[in-house]
């Protein structure tokens, strides 16, 4: 077949990777990185110069002229910084050098990145550590090194470093309980992660027309189209050919760096879609996500079209959002969360399970704060996706499992007749227990969890860091008890039973979308936080504080800058938002209904002069109305501004984000109703910019 490709040639051959290690590096050097790479151990410094040297040599066969030490700062996004290897000769040539000095370390200045006052400007420098346990690749003529980044004192100012802490607490507390039921070969154990990924993909030159698409990455202005998703003819739809045409390049690009792109789908709103790739440990799916977002953006330009990963950028459709599918397994292949076939692991999944159900219940403050951001507001409680609620969605069969555990009922399974559920023999657990629930926050499908809050934009570093913290910390404290106990099954019972007991108020197997569960969730004291501005402001809570400093994962100072920058970003985000939309209301849509409320009137005086019977009800009424809508406009802009200004002045970084986040929005939806009123009455060749319905079904 001439035109057949050779994808597992393709796939990782950017990246260096472990055969592109061993194929490079002395086999020392091979046998000490792998060391540090697969079971955590500290990298041996000595062999920095061979595997630069190497990783340069492999690079420039690559068409890499320079390299990048790559992080991911408390923005969200990556950064990078491009060095070229050349260096002076001393025969006025230049030599092509990566020293392993470079390779290690790298000096950025910090001070434009946030740090919530961890750095003070005078001290501006910040650095960034090679990470060895995520392999360097190439793109676009750079070698690409991942990298911690981190101030001169040591404290964190990135989402890896807590994450990488995250990993390795959750490994210790892992084998610690699985040492317990006898399992010593399980080889390293890691929290695996597949992120599934949705974005819209939209034309080019329509989005350049739109101000707030360009600044604001959604739409602030839009009257509701003839036809948004109600026909469900997009979901799982057959893809357009430019779209596939995307989805082809995308996915190449993708396996060239090492990600397992695999499913790819349309998704409910018209033109939106969704990327999945194949779960691995969670570093690699961290950096993977960032790329696929990256890339995603990048090949979409290539044909003509723009990739949106806010997480609402339209109104009356769904928003985008991330699933991030969570588990826990061992190198040999051992899934913690699976149900498993024989009664000894089923008493280890029952614990491991109801240590979820309990992490989750106590600490789900904190997994709200790791989904929080201005933009996610919008997704989350609007009836298309989770709610801000958290709760756990078990399915049935497994909730009447714990239920009889908890209540010291026999349990009965309806096609197999009865089991008992003493401590000896657990009961064979379904394995199928795929949840089709799609509106449960946090839900158990078959042998990972499915946390579905995550905005599209964000990193997946913040809830896989709470995930593997929370997780951590209630394995310790099974571990503590089973640890002490005479009589092992017995103390796995009760610890099941106790914990489910205590933590079942967050299982929730009914419709999350329903204004029911609302008040439910409040009868059964559950957190409910709206908007990111409400929830962030917990994350230095003293419970948590607690958490995170006993685990290592944050010092109280890292969490307090941590939270006064989520504040400021949500309150600089509603900012600019309230910026662009009265720009465009000044500049673009007052001029609009005034010229064509002009024209309406030139056109009537012109006939007046003929016979005033010329002039229609209709051209009188529709010309009252833009008056009036145009006057409503001007007052809501009006408002808008003195909401904006108000807001700008409150000291308080809590208040301020809570200022935006209320009265500000309030402000921009009137002025948007307003607008959008006067769009529906405009002649379509005035309005300028493009409609809803010229973008979504473009
Ligand atoms: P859906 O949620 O649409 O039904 P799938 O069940 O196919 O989709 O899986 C969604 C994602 O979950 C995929 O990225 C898949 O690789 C990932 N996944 C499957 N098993 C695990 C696991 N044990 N740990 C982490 N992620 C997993
Ligand atoms: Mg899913």
């Amino acid at each position: 077949m001439e035109n057949a490709k050779n994808i597992p040639e393709m796939f990782g051959c950017m990246v260096f990777g472990d055969s592109a290690m061993r194929e490079h590096l002395p086999e020392e050097v091979y046998a000490t990185l792998r060391r540090t790479i697969r079971r955590g151990a500290p990298l041996d410094i000595e062999i920095a110069n061979p595997v630069a040297d190497a990783m340069k040599a492999w690079a420039i066969e690559r068409g890499a002229t320079h390299y990048s030490h790559w992080f991911q700062p408390l923005t969200g996004i990556t950064a990078e910084k491009h060095d070229s290897f050349i260096e002076p000769a001393s025969d006025g040539q230049i030599i092509m050098k990566f020293s392993g000095k470079s390779l290690v370390r790298g000096e950025s200045d910090a001070s434009s990145f946030p740090n919530g006052g961890l750095r003070a400007t005078f001290e501006a420098r910040g650095y960034t550590a090679w990470d060895p346990t995520s392999p360097a690749f190439v793109r676009d003529s750079t070698l690409y090194i991942p990298t911690v980044f981190c101030s001169l004192g040591g404290d964190t100012l990135d989402k890896k470093t807590p994450l990488l802490r995250s990993v390795e607490c959750l490994r210790n507390s892992a084998r610690r309980l699985m040492t317990l039921f006898g399992k010593t070969d399980i080889g390293t154990i890691n929290p695996t992660v597949g992120a599934e990924q949705e974005y819209f993909l939209i034309p080019e030159e329509l989005f350049r027309q739109r101000l707030d698409l360009r600044l604001c990455g959604r739409t602030l202005f839009g009257a509701r189209p003839p036809k948004a998703q109600e026909l469900g003819d997009h979901y799982f739809g057959a893809i357009k050919p430019r779209v596939k045409a995307f989805m082809e390049e995308l996915d190449e690009e993708l396996w060239k760096l090492g990600i397992m792109a695999k499913t790819e789908h349309n998704e409910a709103a018209p033109c939106q879609h969704e990327l999945a790739p194949i779960f691995c440990t969670t570093n690699t799916a961290c950096d993977h996500n960032q790329l696929t977002m990256e890339m995603m953006k990048r090949v979409a330009t290539k044909h003509g079209l723009v990739c949106l990963l806010h997480e609402k950028p339209f109104a009356y459709i769904n928003g985008s959002g991330k699933h991030n599918n969570w588990s826990i397994s061992t190198s040999h292949g051992i899934n913690l969360m699976d149900p498993g076939d024989s009664p000894a692991d089923n008493a280890q999944f029952l614990l491991v399970l109801t240590s979820m159900i309990a992490a989750v219940d106590e600490y789900a403050d904190l997994l709200r704060i790791s989904v929080a951001e201005a933009g996610n507001d919008h997704r989350l409680g609007a009836g298309e996706a989770p709610p801000a609620i958290i709760s756990v969605f078990l399915g049935d069969e497994l909730t009447e499992i714990l239920d009889c555990l908890a209540e010291g009922r026999p349990y009965t399974k309806h096609d197999n007749g009865n089991l008992d559920i003493g401590a000896s023999v657990l009961p064979k657990l379904p394995k199928d227990n795929t949840d089709r629930n799609r509106t449960s926050p946090f839900a158990f499908t078959g042998n990972k969890f499915e946390f579905r809050m995550l905005g599209s934009g964000a990193s997946i570093a913040d809830a896989n860091t709470v995930l593997n913290t929370i997780a951590s910390e209630m394995l310790d404290r099974i571990s503590d008890r089973l640890e002490k106990t005479g009589d092992f099954k017995a103390e796995v019972k009760a610890i099941v039973s106790e914990m489910y007991r205590d933590h079942r108020r967050v299982v929730f197997n009914g419709n999350g979308y329903g204004e029911e569960w609302v008040k439910e969730a409040e009868e059964r004291g559950l957190h409910n936080f709206p908007t990111a501005a409400e929830a962030v402001p917990h994350l230095v809570d003293a419970e948590n504080v607690t958490l995170f400093e006993k685990h290592g994962i944050f010092t109280a100072t890292e969490l307090q800058s941590r939270c006064d920058i989520m504040l400021e970003m949500i309150a600089k985000t509603i900012a600019i938002e309230a910026s662009t939309m009265l720009d465009m209301a000044k500049k673009d849509i007052r001029p609009a209904i005034l010229f064509y409320a002009d024209s309406l009137a030139a056109g009537m005086a012109r006939r007046k002069k003929l016979s005033v019977s010329t002039i229609s009800r209709a051209e009188k009424e529709t010309l009252s109305r833009l008056t009036a809508i145009g006057d409503e406009i001007y007052d809501a802009i009006a408002a808008l501004e003195e909401k904006a200004a108000a807001a700008a002045a409150t000291e308080n970084l809590a208040a301020r984000a809570l200022a935006y986040s209320r009265d500000v929005r309030a402000a921009m939806t009137a002025l948007r109703t307003a607008a959008d009123t006067a769009e529906a009455l405009v002649s379509r060749d005035i309005w300028p910019f493009p409609s809803y319905t010229d973008i979504l079904f473009y």
